[in-house]
């Protein structure tokens, strides 16, 4: 099977050491992105570790296409022991990064340890440096792309940065690049924050050579497809779908308390694309579905909103104006914040102040956050633990802020949310597209755990490609056993692998059956959640057995 190539690189930022390791073994049953990073992940973070400790570990890594010219390839996974869930999670980003990481020789980043000082450190081909970089201590994003530039002659395209909210432990703080582009879910930010990693730079010209040929066609062909395509998507990104989903009654809105927004035209996708001043991509992708964002009146400019950025700061906050949501976008992007945690989170303090609607108090918290200033201190530790003090519902999935696409009216969706590893998070399993589509009956969660299963391990399976989401129309599975050279059932089984190691790791932190819920009711979820158990091979307590414990990952040097 087509896999990544090179080696890991692990970078100790305490003892300012760097280690190459090779790990071809690993590489041949974890392909790249989000598998090889679970796999080291799981033997190499401790069990009992803190999240904000040492020990733990931040993985970035590519997959094999990476090295290709192919569309919907732009994008790179993160995994770590997220200090939301208090379990792994694995993120993805787009941008320009992936092939300048290519390019200085490795298949996968570590870095573990704690520096005394802010730190950026540049992995090149020819070695990894540490520069102390105190003058960087409070930074936004952008601030630190300058410096990089400045300093070094590297673009946001070469870097990976935090900005405050990570420096101050926002448990949902992202990591960007690009400046605009977020590893954002799980607060990986905050946990670079504790190790005093400001920045990351990647340069040079020594990409590994990859030991299977990426075969072409249909490289060319999913190329030329997606520089021709008209789908809307390619106008509005994400936000093409909104008035789609609102008229599903599944935009969550004013926290929750409803189903659909009544302004919802004044932040979907035609409000997008009339900010819309120019075409946006990641690299070697011709489906260009970003959006540089500009409002003339104001002068703000932004990438996005995204859909769940116009649900989380829009329809969920009683927000229904679509500069009001780019100012909400961009100070997430530029502080360094989750769009979707850090919008749940203000909509559930309008909530506690009875303060739906007001934008002007939204964007103070949300710069608050960022901080942890006032109120922004108790809102920085996630809705799971400040929902009490707040006095409103808990709407979280192990820790997890939900995502748009409302389980309450999508119960297979609903389902993913409560089972899912990495909680309430949309990207874990596309129930939502099938349930979207009429090809899943919406109603009701029994009967679909198999398909709950397969959804899991594919999203698993292209995280680790690594393949952009939005590419499935494209990169269909036939294409993706010719790109991989391997059936489509052993492309699964690598997602069934990784699903199943992040469940291992995340039992050995206390997580079963309890930790499988939901905040609301739907139909039958106890018995849904014992089927899926069944499905995986799990034990009914949501534990994944001895006989199925997986192999170890290369231990360090
Ligand atoms: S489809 Fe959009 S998000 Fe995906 S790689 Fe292409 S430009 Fe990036």
């Amino acid at each position: 099977m087509l896999h990544a190539a090179g080696p890991l690189l692990t970078v100790d930022v305490g003892e300012r050491t760097a280690t190459e390791t090779e790990i071809e073994d690993l590489l041949e049953n974890y392909v790249g992105g989000r598998a090889l990073a679970t796999a080291l992940a799981h033997d190499r973070i401790p069990f009992d570790a803190d999240p904000f400790g040492p020990e733990n570990r931040a993985y970035l890594s590519t997959g094999p296409l990476q090295q290709s010219a192919m569309s919907f390839t732009g994008r790179m996974n993160m995994t770590g022991l997220s200090p939301l869930t208090d379990g792994l999670v694995s993120t993805n980003a787009g941008g320009y990064l992936s092939r300048n990481f290519v390019d200085a020789g490795i298949s996968v980043l570590e870095v573990v340890g704690e520096s005394d000082e802010l730190l950026a450190v540049h992995v090149t081909d020819s070695g990894v440096e540490f520069e102390e970089v105190p003058e960087l201590e409070g930074a936004t994003v952008p601030e630190t792309s300058d410096y990089m530039e400045a300093e070094h002659d590297l673009g946001p395209e070469h870097c990976i940065a935090i900005g405050p909210a990570g420096e101050n432990l926002v448990r949902f703080a992202s990591v960007m690049t690009f400046d605009s582009r977020a590893f954002g879910r799980g607060g990986l930010g905050a946990v670079l924050g504790a190790k005093n990693v400001k920045c990351v730079t990647f340069e040079g010209d020594a990409a590994p050579e990859l030991e299977v040929e990426i075969p072409d066609p249909p490289e060319s062909e999913i190329h030329r497809e997606a520089a021709t395509s008209d789908d809307r998507m390619r106008r509005q990104g994400t936000t093409g779908g909104t008035e789609f989903i609102n008229d599903n009654f599944s935009l969550p809105t004013r926290y929750f308390r409803d189903y659909e927004f009544e302004d919802v035209e004044g932040i979907g996708g035609n409000a997008v694309e009339e900010k819309k001043y120019k075409k946006g991509a990641c690299s070697a992708c011709a489906y260009a579905c970003k959006l540089p964002t500009r409002d003339e009146e104001t002068g703000l400019e932004t990438e996005g909103p995204e859909f769940e950025t116009v649900y989380s700061f829009g329809s969920l906050q009683g927000v229904g104006d679509v500069v009001d949501v780019m100012k909400s976008n961009e100070l997430c992007d530029r502080l360094g914040m989750d769009t979707i945690s850090a919008g749940v989170a203000v909509a559930a303090y309008l909530d506690s102040e009875d303060e739906f609607g007001n934008a002007d108090l939204a964007h103070e918290i949300t710069e608050k956050i960022a901080y942890r200033e006032g109120i922004g201190d108790l809102l920085a530790e996630g809705v799971d633990r400040c929902h009490d003090d707040l006095g409103v519902d808990n709407y979280t999935v192990k820790g997890m802020e939900f995502a748009a696409h409302d389980g309450r009216v999508l119960h297979g969706q609903g389902l993913s949310y409560a089972v899912a590893n990495r909680g309430a998070d949309h990207m874990y399993a596309s129930m939502l597209s099938l349930e979207y589509s009429g090809e899943l009956d919406p109603e009701g969660t029994l009967g679909k755990a198999e398909t709950l299963v397969e959804q899991e391990n594919y999203a698993a399976f292209r995280d680790s490609g690594v393949v952009c989401a939005f590419g499935s129309d494209y990169v269909t599975d036939e294409r993706l056993e010719t790109l991989f050279d391997a059936d489509y059932d052993e492309l699964l089984e690598v997602g069934a692998r990784t699903v199943t190691l992040e469940r291992h790791f995340n039992n050995q932190r206390g997580f079963d059956r309890a930790d499988d819920d939901l905040p609301y009711e739907i139909p039958d979820l106890e018995e849904a959640v014992a089927e899926y158990y069944d499905a995986r091979g799990w034990t009914a307590d949501g534990t994944v057995p001895d006989s199925r414990a997986p192999e170890s990952a290369p231990a360090d040097d």
